[in-house]
This record gives structure tokens, C-alpha cells and sequence, in this order.
């Protein structure tokens, strides 16, 4: 079990430029000690509100969800916690240009097909299209558009400008849509500024 520790997530967190890697910095400390900044299902609910992947009745649904199962929902949140970190290490890999591991891509695949028994091909008004089950349960209609962008990131997204941010303690990774390709940091409004600031401190105590 990671250790938990309470963030008040912010839509401005969301720097990732896809679900999956935002998904996957709810979790942080990869290299040592990861914490996980959810904590179970009504917190990956709230996560997931603000990330734009579920509305306020999708919301309410949820949190309906865990107070109807709560064991269910602790699985729930086990299981896509797992995902979580199978994901990092494949977008770890990918942006290396290593092999990721094949039991973390079994392990994608699986809830693929999970999130795929909910979806459909049709044809309206002669256009095909895909639909999704609305009366999915909730987590499984989150998980599923999180499933999806990391599918679409894999293999449509420049795996080349995948990025984990330089800033200490961040390691919140995002794909670098910047011009010249040189985003360093999650966001200028901390890491980057953070780095400024010790930047100039440095500069300082050479002067003095
Ligand atoms: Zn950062």
C-alpha cells in the first residue's frame, strides 16, 4: 500500500496535456517512496471532477457507488492504482526511448478490454461512430477516458516531448507542446519559479 498523503487538487494542476499523465501525477516519489495524493475512491472521484473526466452528477454517482460497496470501491481504487503505476512506468520508459515492460502493457490491455465492454461501433445518420454506455458505472466511465488517452498518447502522441518535470520532489510529467520543445518544469508558476528563485539566490552569494 502507498503511502497517502491529501492534496487539494486544482484544475491548474492539470499540466499533463492528456488524462493519462495527469492520472498518473496523482502519484508521486516514483524513484523511493511513492505517495499517492487520492486516497481511495471519493477521492479519485473529486480528482476526476476536476480533471474533467466526470461532471457533478457523475460526481454524486460515485460517491453513491462507494457509499452502496464500500469494498467494492476500495477494490476499485486498488485496481486503478495499479493501473497508475503501470502506466508511469510505460510513459517512463517511452519517454527514455526504453522497452517498456510487457506485464505493465498486459496490464493495459486488460482494462482495455474492461473499459471496451461498456463501448460500441454504430451508425447514425450514416456516420459511424463509437458509443459509450452512459449507464456505466461512474468509476468505470472515468477510467475509461483515462484508458483511452493513454492508448491515444501511445500511439498517436509525440513520445518525443514526453517530459517529467526538473523541479525537486516533482517529477510530474507532461507532454512538452511548447514551440521550441524546451519546457522544463510542470509549471512557471512553481517548479520553474521555484528554480528562478534559487537561480538568482546563487547569482547573489557569488556577487557577495
Ligand atoms: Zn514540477
Amino acid at each position: 500500500m502507498m503511502k497517502f498523503s491529501p492534496y487539494d487538487w486544482a484544475e491548474t494542476d492539470m499540466i499533463g496535456g492528456n488524462a493519462a499523465l495527469d492520472f498518473v501525477n496523482t502519484a508521486s516519489r516514483w524513484a523511493t517512496e511513492p505517495v499517492d495524493r487520492l486516497g481511495g475512491a471519493e477521492g479519485f472521484a473529486k480528482w476526476a471532477r476536476i480533471a474533467g473526466l466526470l461532471d457533478d452528477d457523475d460526481q454524486a454517482a460515485l460517491a453513491q457507488e462507494v457509499a452502496n460497496d464500500p469494498k467494492a470501491a476500495a477494490r476499485f481504487f486498488d485496481d486503478a492504482a495499479t493501473l497508475r503505476a503501470a502506466l508511469h512506468r510505460i510513459f517512463a520508459a517511452a519517454a527514455s526511448g526504453a522497452t517498456a515492460e510487457a506485464r505493465d502493457i498486459a496490464l493495459l490491455n486488460n482494462w482495455r478490454a474492461r473499459a471496451a465492454r461498456h463501448c460500441e461501433i454504430r451508425q447514425e445518420d450514416g456516420v459511424f461512430r463509437r458509443r459509450c454506455a452512459e449507464e456505466a458505472p461512474a468509476h468505470e466511465r472515468a477510467m475509461r477516458l483515462i484508458v483511452d488517452a493513454a492508448e491515444d498518447l501511445l500511439l498517436n502522441g509525440r513520445l518525443d516531448r514526453l517530459r517529467a518535470c526538473g523541479g525537486d520532489d516533482c517529477e510530474w510529467m507532461f507532454l512538452d507542446q511548447s514551440k521550441n520543445g524546451k519546457r522544463r518544469w510542470c509549471s512557471m508558476a512553481t517548479c520553474g519559479n521555484e528554480h528562478k528563485v534559487r537561480k538568482f539566490r546563487k547569482r547573489k552569494k557569488q556577487v557577495a
